[in-house]
Parts: structure tokens; C-alpha cells; sequence
């Protein structure tokens, strides 16, 4: 059975379900659709588009679910990266809440600051500047919010990644997006 073109233009990422229908992880529609094939996953909502191949059209999906339970050991922390970062704090700068360019230490690391969740916050450049080696109380400054690691289902599957809203009757989206404000 050969495999069917997936052109780039269409959604490129499909959520799949355990058999309990719990969130387990994003793959590629590729990889969603080969599932499908194989019988080891059923398609639970459709994306947008069909795939086409010689032999059989097959619409893309954008959540399926594995017919096998399968038991996941679970990463409980989300990966501390630039890219993490800016998605929980929406991009904005924790002091100013303008559009965030970097990345600043609440507790300078020069300072004994960690690079951790507690610690990181999303800054631009002007505020991380002008901050320098300082804590924000040496200046006078408030963080918009105390920085935290970003918890929940959503951000446990999605990582950095947007969400598909086909997605949003499985991850609790309004979590995340409160957590992240
Ligand atoms: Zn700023």
C-alpha cells in the first residue's frame, strides 16, 4: 500500500487520543494518517482537506484516537526553552507588557538567579537594558505576574506548539491560556 502525497499546504499536525480518549501527544498528519491505515488509530474529527492516492481517498485528520490502550509514562515538566518562554508569557515583556524580543532573569543569574520557570520571564530589550544586573524591587518595578512553570494537559501535549481549535473539545485551551496570561 503505498503512501499518499500529504501536501505541505494542509494542517501538518494531528492530535492522537489514547483509547481512553485522553491526550497523549501531536504528531504529523503523516504520521496521524499512517496510524489510520494501519487500523492502529480510528479518525475522531477530520481535517481540512482529502488525501488522495491510487487506490483510496481519506480525509485528513486532525484527532484520532489509538484502538489499543497504550501506557504512557508521562513528562511532568514542561522543557524550559525561548521558545516555552514566550509562549507563556503571550509574548509580552513582564514589565512593560510590550512586545517581548528576550529573555531576562528575574534575579540576574551574576546574582545567583536560576535559569528556571520561577525565575525566567519573556522582556524587552529597552526593560531587559535598562535592568541590567538589578532585581526589579532595586528599581522599583513590579512583574506583571510571579512566573511559573506552566502546568495542565494542554501545555503537557502541545509544548510551544498553537493549538489546532478542531483540538479544543480535548485540551482544556481555556487552562492554558489562563495559566500563560
Ligand atoms: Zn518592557
Amino acid at each position: 500500500m503505498g503512501m499518499p502525497d500529504i501536501r505541505p499546504s494542509v494542517s501538518s499536525a494531528a492530535l492522537v487520543l489514547n483509547a481512553s480518549y485522553e491526550p497523549l501527544c501531536v504528531v504529523s498528519v503523516r504520521r496521524a494518517t499512517i496510524l489510520v491505515l494501519s487500523a492502529k488509530a480510528v479518525c475522531v474529527t477530520d481535517g481540512e482537506g482529502i488525501l488522495h492516492s491510487e487506490r483510496y481517498s481519506l480525509p485528513i485528520p486532525s484527532v484520532v484516537r489509538l484502538t489499543r490502550f497504550v501506557r504512557v509514562p508521562y513528562r511532568t515538566h514542561v522543557g524550559l526553552s525561548r521558545r516555552a518562554i514566550f509562549a507563556r508569557d503571550s509574548g509580552r515583556c513582564a514589565y512593560c507588557r510590550g512586545p517581548a524580543e528576550t529573555i531576562d532573569h528575574v534575579l540576574p543569574r551574576s546574582r545567583g538567579g536560576g535559569h528556571a520557570w520561577e525565575n525566567v520571564v519573556a522582556a524587552c530589550a529597552p526593560c531587559n537594558h535598562t535592568k541590567g544586573d538589578r532585581t526589579p524591587a532595586e528599581l522599583g518595578w513590579r512583574l506583571h505576574a510571579a512566573p511559573m512553570a506552566p502546568r495542565g494537559i494542554a501545555w503537557r501535549v502541545l509544548g510551544h506548539r498553537a493549538p489546532d481549535p478542531r483540538w479544543s473539545d480535548w485540551l482544556d485551551l481555556s487552562a492554558q491560556t489562563a495559566e500563560a496570561a
